[in-house]
């Protein structure tokens, strides 16, 4: 039986606003089994952030629990891998040593030379090799958005999650992505938490997909993805993947 690597439990949640409480989410409950790219859908303002940030340990809820590995969620941890829209890219470091930075912090006793080899075999699997001395303002926001998986990557976290990743991408280039995504973990499983507003995203990277509803967000309808393994960008036009998009 697989554990769920994931476990969120009777979470509820409210900002603190000038006019009162906000509530946000009520009541939820998740689980994402380890090994499974859970793609989050929902309309925006319905919390998918708010559950991101509770799930990597950045807010706590004001009830219900969080458990990661079987262990309640306290505060931030090194296991959790993040991406967003935006990557923060620090520009006055190469594309190979923003990749490194997890592992100095993470692992500062790794030596270099096995940083570097670390960070290259994961810049080699997003096609990302001959670029590792530019600097981030040098690449397309395509490229800067490759090189920021890498670094979410590159310490081997349990779980990765991503709060709109793609969402800043013109279509082709966030087509690409999801390709690269599907090859990241063919090459290297990891357990994944995919926020998005793209249902053909959700669909073509997850294993299940998780709707968020109702404001507070309450009930979860959670749909499995039921394409083939090696399913390329055709998948999505088959009527199968209609259909899925269709009870989305
Ligand atoms: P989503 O990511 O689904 O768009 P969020 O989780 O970011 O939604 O936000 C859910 C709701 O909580 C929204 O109405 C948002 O305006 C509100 N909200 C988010 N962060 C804060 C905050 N720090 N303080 C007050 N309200 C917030
Ligand atoms: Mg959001």
């Amino acid at each position: 039986m697989t554990e769920n690597l994931i476990e969120i439990k009777g979470v509820t949640h409210a900002y603190k606003t000038a006019s009162g409480p906000l509530p946000v989410l009520d009541g939820l409950n998740v689980s994402v089994p380890e090994g499974t790219f859970a793609a989050v859908v929902g309309p925006s303002g319905c919390g998918k952030s708010t559950l991101t940030k509770l799930v990597a340990g950045l807010m706590k809820p004001d009830s219900g629990e969080v458990w990661l590995h079987g262990e309640l969620v306290k505060g931030p941890r090194k296991t959790v891998g993040m991406a967003f829209q935006n990557p923060v890219l620090l520009e006055w470091r190469t594309i190979l040593d923003n990749v490194i930075l997890p592992l100095e912090i993470v692992a500062p006793k790794m030596s270099k030379a096995k940083c570097v080899a670390r960070a290259m075999e994961l810049l080699d699997m997003v096609g990302l090799v001959g670029f590792e001395h530019k600097r981030p303002s040098e690449l397309s926001g395509g490229m800067r958005q490759r090189a920021s998986l890498c670094r979410s990557l590159v310490h081997k976290p349990d779980v990765l999650i991503m709060d709109e990743p793609f969402g800043a991408l013109d279509a082709f280039t966030r087509e690409d992505l999801w390709q690269t995504m599907r090859d990241l973990r063919r090459a290297e499983p990891f357990t994944a938490v995919l926020i998005t507003h793209d249902l053909r995203e959700s669909v073509f990277l997850g294993d299940q997909v998780i709707v968020l509803s109702g404001r507070p967000a309450r009930s979860q309808y959670v749909m499995n993805v039921d394409l083939p393994e090696d399913r390329t960008l055709d998948v999505l036009f088959t009527p199968k993947a209609a259909d899925m998009l269709h009870r989305l």
